[in-house]
C-alpha cells in the first residue's frame, strides 16, 4: 500500500514552533533584545508584567511564575508543609513529574487508575484510596489531579471529595493552562494549580518555565519566598528553606508576546480536534477521545488495536506523519516508582491506555489539507 504524499506540501510537524514564530513576526526577538538591553535577567520587570497577564487570563487571584512545571508542583508541596511518610494520591497514567515531586520529600505517591473516557484520575478510586490508606494507619494529606492532554479533571467530584475528606487538592495543569470546566478557568480549582511553559505545551516558552495559581494570599506569599531561597524582607534575610526556582526574565518576555495570540491558538486547536473527532467517529478500529470543548487539546490521542499500534506508527512515519506515544508505561510499572503503593494490584484502565494510545499532530498551524491527509492516511492504514 502506498499513499501519495504531495511533494510541494510543507512537512507535517508534531508541534510547529517555527510557524508560530513566523506568525509573531519579530516580536519575540524584539522582546528578548529589550531584556538584553535592560540587563535585569533575574526578576526583571517582565516577570510581574507576565504574572499580571496570567492572573487575568486564569481568573486566579495570584499567578506566580517559576522555573518549570515540576518546580511549580514542588514549591506548592513545600508550601503545604509536606512531610516524609505523608501519602498523596495521584494517577498512574501521567508524566513522571506528577509523582516525582511527591517522592522528593520522602512522601508516598499512592497510585490510582484513570477513567477510560477522560484519561483523568478516577474520583471513585480517589475515595477508595483515602479510605484504604487511612484504614491501614497511613496519613493521607492530599490529592494531585492531572488535566491529561489538556482536558480538565472531574473537578466537581474532586473538589467535593477533597472538602469532605479534609485533604488538599493540587491541580497539575501542566498540559491545560487555558482550559475551562463548567465556565471556570484552569487555575481556579483546588487549593492551587501548577502549570508548565515547556516549549511543547500549549503555551510554551523557549526553555523551562512554569507558574502557580492560587486564591490563597498566605500560600502565594510563601511560594514567592520559597522560589527565591526562602527570602524574607530581602535577599540575605532567610526565613524558609527554599529553592532556586525563579523564571528567567527572558522567558517571561517571550511569554508576554505568545500569550497575546494564545486565545486564538486555543480556538484553532479546538476546531482541529473537533474535525478529527468528526472524521474518526465514523471509522472502525479507531477510538477518538471524547470531545470536551473546554480542553486546550495539548494532545489529540486516539486508541488503536495494541497488536497493531507499532505497525501503524511506523507506516504513519513513512508517510510523513509524526506521532507520539503518551505514555507507554504507567508510573506504577516504572522502575523508579514500582516500590510505591497502588490502590489495587491492577490498574487496568491505565494499562489498557498505555498499550493502545497514539497521539496525532495537533497544533494551531496545521493546514486543512495536512489534516485531511492525516485523516485519510489513518483510514487507509487501519480500516
Ligand atoms: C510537562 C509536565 C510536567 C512538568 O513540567 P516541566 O515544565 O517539564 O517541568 C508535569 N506534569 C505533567 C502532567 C506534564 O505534562
Amino acid at each position: 500500500m502506498k499513499i501519495s504524499h504531495q511533494k510541494d506540501d510543507e512537512p507535517i510537524q508534531f508541534v510547529d514552533l517555527a510557524a508560530q514564530r513566523a506568525r509573531l513576526g519579530d516580536a519575540i526577538e524584539v522582546a528578548i533584545s529589550k531584556v538584553i538591553s535592560h540587563q535585569q535577567f533575574i526578576m526583571g520587570p517582565e516577570i510581574s508584567q507576565l504574572e499580571h497577564l496570567l492572573a487575568k487570563f486564569s481568573g486566579a487571584k495570584h499567578a506566580i511564575t517559576c522555573s518549570s512545571g515540576t518546580d511549580a508542583l514542588a514549591l506548592l508541596l513545600l508550601g503545604f508543609g509536606i512531610k516524609p511518610g505523608d501519602v498523596v494520591i495521584c494517577p498512574t497514567f501521567t508524566f513522571c513529574a506528577t509523582a516525582e515531586v511527591i517522592a522528593w520529600f520522602g512522601a508516598i505517591p499512592l497510585f490510582v487508575d484513570v477513567d477510560l473516557n477522560t484519561f483523568n484520575i478516577n474520583p471513585t478510586d480517589v475515595q477508595n484510596a483515602i479510605d484504604t490508606a487511612q484504614n491501614n494507619g497511613h496519613k493521607v494529606t492530599g490529592i494531585v489531579s492531572v488535566d491529561l492532554f489538556g482536558r480538565p479533571a472531574d473537578y466537581k467530584a474532586l473538589e467535593k471529595l477533597a472538602k469532605d475528606n479534609g485533604k488538599w487538592l493540587l491541580c497539575d495543569a501542566a498540559q491545560s493552562f487555558g482550559a475551562s470546566y463548567n465556565n471556570r478557568n484552569v487555575g481556579t480549582f483546588g487549593i492551587a494549580t501548577a502549570t508548565s511553559f515547556f516549549p511543547a505545551k500549549p503555551l510554551g516558552c523557549y526553555g523551562d518555565g512554569g507558574a502557580i495559581f492560587t486564591d490563597d494570599d498566605k500560600l502565594a506569599s510563601l511560594v514567592k519566598s520559597l522560589r527565591s531561597h526562602g527570602k524574607g524582607e530581602h535577599k540575605y534575610d532567610n526565613i524558609h528553606i527554599g529553592m532556586a526556582a525563579r523564571m528567567d526574565t527572558i522567558q517571561a518576555a517571550i511569554l508576554i508576546e505568545k500569550i497575546s495570540i494564545f486565545p486564538e491558538e486555543i480556538e484553532k486547536r479546538r476546531r482541529i480536534a473537533e474535525k478529527y473527532n468528526n472524521y474518526f467517529s465514523n471509522l472502525t478500529n479507531v477510538i477518538p477521545p471524547s470531545y470536551h470543548e473546554g480542553s486546550t487539546w495539548a494532545q489529540y490521542t486516539i486508541q488503536v488495536d495494541p497488536q497493531k499500534r507499532e505497525a501503524i506508527q511506523k507506516t504513519l512515519r513513512q508517510e510523513g506523519i509524526p506521532t507520539q506515544i503518551y505514555y507507554p508505561i504507567p508510573l506504577h510499572r516504572q522502575k523508579a516508582y514500582r516500590s510505591y503503593p497502588t490502590l489495587r494490584k491492577e490498574l487496568p484502565v491505565s494499562d489498557q491506555l498505555a498499550a493502545s494510545v497514539i497521539s496525532l499532530p495537533i497544533h494551531p498551524y496545521i493546514s486543512s489539507k495536512q489534516q485531511e491527509y492525516i485523516c485519510q492516511t489513518i483510514k487507509k492504514i487501519v480500516c
